[in-house]
Order: C-alpha cells, then structure tokens, then sequence
C-alpha cells in the first residue's frame, strides 16, 4: 500500500487552494481532488467573471460621462458574445495560474469526486486514497426551493454564461447577488424588476446605504418592487410571472433567481464519515474548522460561517498553519469588512448603528455630497459615508460607505479598524487631497448621538463585540 498523504482536501476553490499550498510549504504530501474546474466558484463563476462584467457596464456611464467633459463622437454598443468570449479566455488563463501555483507548490491535483469512505480513507472516482486528515472544502450551491418555480429561472451561474442579454429581467432577492447583477444588467440595458420582500435590499446592512442603494438603483432605471413576500413563478404566454404575496403578477423575458445558496455537502460520505452538520446543512465546526469526526475538518462556504472568498482562504491556512507548523493560527471572524459591487459600489466594516446602539452609547457622524467627477457633469449621484463611533471611548466601530471607490477606500479603513481606531485617530489623520477618501477625516461633529441608560453603557460589552 503506497504511503498515506498528510493531507486530502476536497475542493479546488479559493479556500482549498490555499489551504493545500500553505500545507506543501510546511513540508505535508498533499492531495487536493476537484469534480469541476480549478478555481472553485469565486474564480470560474463568481466574483472574477462577476467583475468583469461589472466594469463591462461601467463603461455606458463612463461613454455619457465622458460627453461632458468634452469628448465629441464618444458612443458605442454593447455586445455580450464579445464580452463572453473575452471573459473566456481570461477564466481560462486564471485556471492555468491556479493549476500552474498547485504544481509549483508540489500540491497533486486528482480530478473527479471525491467521497469519503471513512475518516482516513477518499475515494476520488474510484481511485482509493488514505490520508491522516481531509479538509472539506466544497463550496455552496444556489437554492431553487424558496418556492415553487424558481428552479425555472437561472442562477447567477448561468447569467455568467450568457451570449444575449434579454430585454427584461426579474431578479428574485435583495442580498449581494440579486442587487450586483440587477445593476450590472441594467448598465448593460437591460430592462431590470428587483423583487425583494423586505423594505429595503442588503438585510443586514446599515440602513443608510439600504436606503440610498434603493434610491439610486431606482434612479438608473430599475423597477423596485419591495416589501412583499414572494409566491410562485411560472413561464405563462407573455414570459415568466412572478405572483406576489398581494396577488399582483410581475412579468420578465427573464429571471435570475438570488435567494441564497447552500453549503455543497451531497454525495460527500458525510454521514458515513460521522461528520455532523448543523440546521442550515452546513458542516458543523469549532474555532479552529475540525468537524465532530475525528481527522476531518472543513473551511469556507460549506461551514456557512461567513461566506466570502477571503475568509475562506484565511480559514484555510488557518487549518494549514495549525496542523503543520509550529505557530497555530486561529481566524477572527468578529471584524470583516465586505464589498457589494452594484452601481454605486457599497462597503462596510464593522457594525451597523443598529447594531452598535444594542451595545451602548452611540456618535453618528455622517457625510453626503455630489462627487466632484460626476456632479462636474451635471448629475445627481451622490457618495455617503458614515462612521459608528462609541460614545464612551471614542473608538470606531464601524465604517461604511456608498458611493464610487467605496470597496477600495473602505479596504484601508478596515486595517484602522481592525487596529482599534478611535474616532481622535480619524481627526489626526492629515486628508489626502482632493479625494472622496479624505472625507472620513473631516467629519467634525456627530449628526446624532444616542445616549443610553447607564447600566446599559458599558465601552467594554461594545469592545469585546468587535
Ligand atoms: P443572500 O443570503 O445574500 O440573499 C438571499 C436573498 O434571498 C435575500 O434577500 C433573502 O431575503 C431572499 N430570499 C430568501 N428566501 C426567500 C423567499 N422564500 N422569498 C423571497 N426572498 C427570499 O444570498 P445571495 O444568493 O445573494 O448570496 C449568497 C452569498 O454569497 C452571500 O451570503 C455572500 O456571502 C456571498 N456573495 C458575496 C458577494 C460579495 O462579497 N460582493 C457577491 C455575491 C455573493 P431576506 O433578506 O428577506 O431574507
């Protein structure tokens, strides 16, 4: 029997990837098994091909900017199969970066699915392997089953891959993917219906970027339709209808269904296995990713912890560090900051107001103005920037933005507040000038200040939570 590898993963997502390379470099014999494409969901059909087509509508406002500040004979049309072949090529190459870094690091890639058989023991397309430990790294999938007929529309997976764009669309959800494709598809004119049940799109967020991404979205064009529950979608004779809650029927040549995905767990062997997995489905695990089973741990959106690309590459070598080197690393999870790439873009970090007020005494300090490159055409969108700040000890605890640049400016507030900023370091800080950025220093007074109870005023309850 050949010798047992030190390490199976399952998965080749960004977290996989990283977990195996990071393994190699510690000296373990890796194994990392794939079914689809190197690259996993974030690379292949995800944020990258997401983004790309995200810049791809960029450029209608840029070509209607560009009138105003001078340019004569600035115009064109878009064509989705130029795009989709160009976004081909590209998802092709970055494969061959991910495939080229897994040889270079000595990591063996085995293409097939990989089962678990028993904690020590894979199969990978029928081919038997022993190992000391799996990590399980497999991703989630959409769900079709929030009610009946969703499995008729497409996920995002397949708005990826589309040659023509519709004429209209309904896009079914209000989280990150309903609103980022429901603005990229509107910048590349398709005509968009956004149906979502709460009030306002992005649950979770603070409410004041909910409410401006609302405006704004209504603004370029798009049909909200808020506030209802959902029933049932069908494909009728004028296209798909969507039957809400209060009877009324909205009507698309299209759908994209964004109701949320499920962490990637059949045909795993997991039961088998003794891997317990919690309500959600997802693979239950502690602080540092190991299952209830012995030798089997799990990383990324199959834990549903927090389901973003770079959490699950710090799980993942997390998971590497901790078991092949001598200096054990354990992720924090409390204080992340996320992205939402729609038009205008959002950031956040840290708490919401909302949240912030149940632990304490709370400053606001706000900013809402024309950025000068647009309002200098003329137009009305505008950037608004907010600061959470405890009202005890001065320090920041959450940043969050809307506005063009928002991913970009926040990404630096984020190592701020992971340092523990006070909103005093904010004013210290010397602007760079002119920016959007430099507002976040120059907000002088609190537009509200919520002050609690005493005995619920505590800076450290608000402290420990971040
Ligand atoms: P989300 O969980 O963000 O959103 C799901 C949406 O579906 C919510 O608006 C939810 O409404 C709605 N929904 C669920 N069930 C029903 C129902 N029965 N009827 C009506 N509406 C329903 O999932 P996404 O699919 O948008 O994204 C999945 C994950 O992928 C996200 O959690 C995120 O972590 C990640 N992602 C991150 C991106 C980024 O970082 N930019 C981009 C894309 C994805 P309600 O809020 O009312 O429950």
């Amino acid at each position: 029997m050949t010798k047992p590898y030190d390490l199976v993963v399952i998965g080749a997502g960004s977290g996989g990837v990283a977990a195996s390379r990071r393994a190699a470099a510690h000296g373990a014999r890796v194994l990392i098994a794939e079914a689809d494409r190197v690259g996993g969901t974030c690379v292949i059909r995800g944020c990258v091909p997401k983004k790309l087509m995200m810049y791809a509508a960029g450029y209608a406002q840029m070509l209607q900017e560009a009138a105003g500040y001078g340019w004569t004979g600035v115009s064109g049309r878009f064509e989705m199969s130029r795009w989709a072949d160009a976004k081909a090529l590209e998802i092709d190459r970055l494969e061959g970066i991910y495939r080229k870094m897994l040889t270079d690091s000595g990591v063996e890639l085995a293409t097939g699915h990989a089962k678990l058989l028993s904690p020590g023991v894979v199969d990978i397309s029928g081919r038997e392997v022993q190992t000391q430990r799996v990590l399980i790294a497999s991703g989630g999938t959409p769900v079709h089953d929030a009610f009946p007929g969703l499995e008729l529309a497409m996920s995002s997976n397949e708005i990826l891959n589309l040659r023509d764009l519709p004429n209209s669309m309904l896009v079914i959800g209000g989280g990150y993917i309903a609103v980022e494709f429901a603005s990229i598809l509107a910048g590349l004119g398709v005509n968009i219906t956004l149906a979502y049940r709460d009030t306002h799109p992005l649950r979770g967020f603070d409410v004041g970027l909910r409410t401006r991404l609302a405006t704004a979205l209504a603004e370029r064009g798009i049909t909200l339709a808020p506030g209802v529950g959902l029933i049932a979608l069908e494909r009728g004779a004028a296209g798909f209808e969507l039957t809400r809650a209060d009877g009324s029927v909205l009507t698309a040549d299209a759908v994209l269904n964004a109701t949320g995905r499920r962490p990637n767990t059949a045909g795993l062997g997991l039961t088998e296995a003794g891997v317990e997995l919690d309500a959600y489905g997802a693979i239950a695990v502690n602080a540092d990713s190991r299952s209830s089973a012995a030798g089997i741990w799990a990383i990324g959106d199959v834990t549903n912890r927090v389901n973003l690309t770079p959490v699950a590459i710090a799980e993942g070598r997390a998971f590497s560090d901790t078991e092949f080197s001598t200096r054990p690393v354990r992720v924090d999870h409390r204080l992340i900051a996320s992205a939402v790439f729609t038009d205008p873009t959002i950031a956040s970090v840290g708490l919401s107001e909302a949240d912030a007020l149940k632990l304490g005494p709370v400053d606001v300090y706000e900013s809402d103005f024309r950025p000068m490159k647009t309002a200098f055409t003329g137009s009305n969108q505008r950037s608004y920037m907010k600061l959470v700040v405890d009202g005890l000890s001065e320090r920041v605890l959450g940043v969050h933005m809307i506005g063009a640049d928002a991913p970009e400016i926040v990404q630096s507030l984020a190592v701020a507040l992971t340092c523990g900023a006070t909103k005093r370091d904010f004013d210290r800080t010397i602007a760079v000038h002119p920016t959007a950025a430099e507002e976040f220093v120059l907000m002088r007074e609190p537009v509200r200040r919520h002050v609690l109870p005493a005995a619920t005023a505590t800076p450290t309850a608000t402290a420990t939570a971040l």
